[in-house]
């Protein structure tokens, strides 16, 4: 199923239906406020997906000693990031949390403890995407924290609990970047709409094969995959987030990939559908 088969599906939610899932690339958060091909990838598939009863993001830009979930009925919007314009740091994407289903989220999960936090809002990991998503800021997002003391394996598992969330109406949203080397972004690139380095093209190749193969577990074990992947994934938070979405696959789910484009020599945007 790709975003044009799922236009035109009925856009209210049937319980017994399963939500996709979704690992959005999201790259520079002056994506938040540009009208650019990426952004515009994103209205699609909020335009596209049944709408949520709620989000439930896994972003890159929020990682913690444990797992935690959000459990504020008003989140504050975090303007997590530095040197950007003004016009960056206005932005307020006032959505709703769901301090319930927060609850119901750690008491279901079973293989660790799953706090709940009242001091984190949305970081830009989720509101530069989701905001394009659901402009009107009507689906409440709840946020699901990275464990930054535990390896990929722990992150893969763990998606699986969640779950029963797809059964709920809920949008499982991973938000970080499949390729992302911040150490030698290629400045000069800037206005080109697509430039990768060699090794991010080589990466890129590895990492669509593996997916669309389906044998994620080799994704669990990226370190061991070599150069062009130690260039690709220099730290995991950002790799972590396609791992839930990717934990999340049911055997009857289809992959649709969408804003697939390399920027800026070493940064993946591309975003991945899953259902
Ligand atoms: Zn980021």
């Amino acid at each position: 199923m790709n975003l044009n088969d799922i236009k035109n599906l009925n856009k209210t939610h049937n319980s017994t239906d399963k939500m996709p899932v979704l690992f959005v690339g999201h790259g520079s958060p002056m994506n938040a406020i540009e009208e650019n091909e990426f952004s515009a990838g994103w209205r699609k598939a909020g335009e596209s997906l049944p709408k949520p009863s709620m989000i439930l993001c896994v972003s890159a830009h929020w990682e913690t000693d444990g797992t935690f979930v959000t459990a504020v009925p008003k989140p504050e919007t975090i303007h997590d990031f530095y040197g950007f314009p003004k016009e960056l740091f206005a932005v307020q994407y006032p959505a709703p949390g769901n301090p319930g289903m927060a609850k119901e989220i750690s008491d279901e999960i079973k293989s660790t403890d799953v706090g709940l936090d009242e001091k984190w809002g949305l970081d830009h990991g989720a509101w530069s995407v989701i905001k394009h998503m659901y402009p009107n800021a009507d689906v409440p997002v709840v946020q699901f924290s990275i464990d930054r003391r535990k390896g990929p394996n722990y992150h893969y598992e763990l998606a699986k609990e969640l779950s029963f969330l797809r059964r709920k109406g809920v949008l499982i949203v991973g938000s970080g970047n499949m390729i992302h080397n911040l150490r030698v972004i290629a400045w000069n690139k800037m206005n080109e709409s697509e430039y990768g380095y060699d090794w991010a093209h080589e990466a890129d190749f590895k990492l669509k094969n593996i997916i669309n193969g389906g044998d994620f577990k080799e994704l669990v074990n990226y370190s061991k995959q070599g150069g062009e992947m130690e260039m690709a994934v220099p730290t995991p938070e950002h790799f972590i987030p396609l791992l839930y979405t990717l934990g999340l696959k049911e055997e009857t789910d289809q992959l649709s990939w969408f804003n697939d484009k390399l920027v800026l020599g070493s940064i993946s945007m591309a975003s991945l559908l899953i259902g």
